[in-house]
């Protein structure tokens, strides 16, 4: 072991966890690259689990933060009203909502993505007068116990001793071989015999990220909207991982024409790394009253200033077009590797920079995933038995760094099938 690691294994709680896939102590990162003490390099294609899509210190981002430490700007403000929070508010105005013809209330529930999913479920519930969740297998939302009661992850929820009080699962798209699972759904909520109540809302990810990146097709998303239409449920989109861009578009759902009720941002918002999260509200259900939802660390204001810097990648298409062309250049790469390598018995997943390797061979992906980060490209696993591997480059990503880590995944393959 790492003498470096020692104080890691020595002192933090046996809970960590990346740590432990990527055991090397890192100190400088930029763009898609990371290095660690001994200046090895790493490609990164794992992007903070997608809180990293512009890449590692943005040099945008950057100046704007460091014009306004100069500054003096308010760093803790709660939600009282501040210069960068009003720069924020009208840029995403601006930039994201008009142009998609949008119309939502911004709430910042507290810094992270389990903030956004539990301020989402407490306003469904509270607008609607009801208590049921639905959500979906495999679905992750978060560790708080609002958020864990709505994961599709035993593991995690049992461990804690969380049931899946008012929450009831069905099947995400392609999850029932031959069976519509909106059919299934909706038998559910015309039987009043099966006893489940008309829920407050539906939470889906229109790609399951920690599920294993199982994309939900567009036409299923379309129905789950009529369907919540048809019987008053809200629905929430939890695009915490799969939106900013991860999965092509700002908003993941944009192509599948669909407007939620409720959006969930977190992760890649801040666009810096800063923990910052965003609960989008359609103005009508916007029903909590002041301060019915609270808390100390509610919109950060060095968030809202890269948050708001972000945005200027959104103000043309290079952005989107990059993602385009390159993610069909990923595809086309795991298809091959998953032809030429047959071991794998790899199926290919995922939308844009949101797309991995599902392998039927127990182990094998976190093998892979192994080998490549001593090969120097960290890629990270997901899906109930970890049998996906990822690949989440920044979003800005050239041809150098993405053939780079694609070589590097090439030889791990390689190595570790032969
Ligand atoms: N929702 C989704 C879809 C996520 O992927 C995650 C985190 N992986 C969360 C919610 C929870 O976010 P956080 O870890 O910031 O609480």
């Amino acid at each position: 072991m790492n003498k470096d690691l020692k104080i890691f294994e020595n002192s933090e709680s046996e809970v960590r966890s990346y740590v432990r896939s990527f055991p090397t102590v890192f100190t400088k990162t930029k763009g898609y690259k990371m290095w660690n003490k001994e200046g090895k390099e790493y490609i990164d294609f794992f992007s903070g689990a997608g809180a990293l899509n512009y890449g590692h210190n943005d040099d945008h981002m950057k100046e704007k933060l460091i014009e306004y430490i100069t500054n003096d700007g308010i760093t803790h403000s709660l939600d009282m009203a501040s210069v960068a929070k009003a720069t924020f508010l009208e840029k995403f105005q601006d930039v994201i909502l008009k142009p998609r013809d949008l119309d939502y209330k911004m709430m910042f529930p507290g810094p992270t993505g389990t903030n956004t999913v539990e301020s989402a479920l407490k306003l469904a519930r509270k607008v609607t007068g009801r208590t049921d969740i639905i959500s979906f297998t495999n679905g992750f939302h978060g560790m708080t116990i609002g958020s864990l009661s709505v994961t599709g992850n035993s593991m995690k929820r049992k461990g804690a001793g969380i049931p899946l009080q008012n929450v009831v699962t069905m099947p995400y798209d392609n999850y029932v071989n031959d069976q519509d699972s909106l059919d299934y759904l909706e038998r559910f909520l015309e039987d009043s015999g099966s006893g489940v109540a008309i829920p407050a809302a539906m939470i889906l990810e229109t790609v399951q990220g920690e599920g294993g990146i199982n994309a939900a097709s567009f036409e299923w998303l379309k129905k789950i909207e009529a369907v919540c239409k048809r019987w008053g449920i809200l629905l929430i989109v939890d695009d915490v991982q799969a939106g900013i861009g991860r999965t092509g578009t700002f908003f993941s759902f944009e192509p599948a024409g669909i407007k939620p009720d409720i959006i969930c941002l977190s992760k890649s918002l801040s666009g810096y790394g800063t923990p910052f999260a965003m609960t989008l509200v359609r103005p009508d259900i916007d029903k909590f009253a002041p301060g019915e939802h609270n808390g100390t660390f509610r919109g950060n204001n060095h968030a809202f200033v890269t948050a708001a810097a972000a945005l200027d990648y959104w103000k043309d298409d290079t952005l989107e077009n990059n993602i385009k062309i390159k993610s069909q250049k990923i595809i086309d790469f795991l298809e091959k590797m998953v032809e030429k390598y047959p071991e794998i018995k790899g199926e290919v997943r995922g939308r844009g920079f949101m797309v991995g390797v599902a392998s039927e061979v127990d182990g094998l992906s976190n093998k892979i995933a192994a080998k490549a980060f001593e090969l120097g490209l960290i890629m990270e696993t997901s899906g109930p038995n970890d049998e996906v591997f990822k690949l989440f480059p920044a979003l800005n990503i050239d041809d150098e760094g993405l053939n780079k880590g694609l070589d590097i995944l090439e030889e791990s393959i390689k190595s570790v099938v032969k």
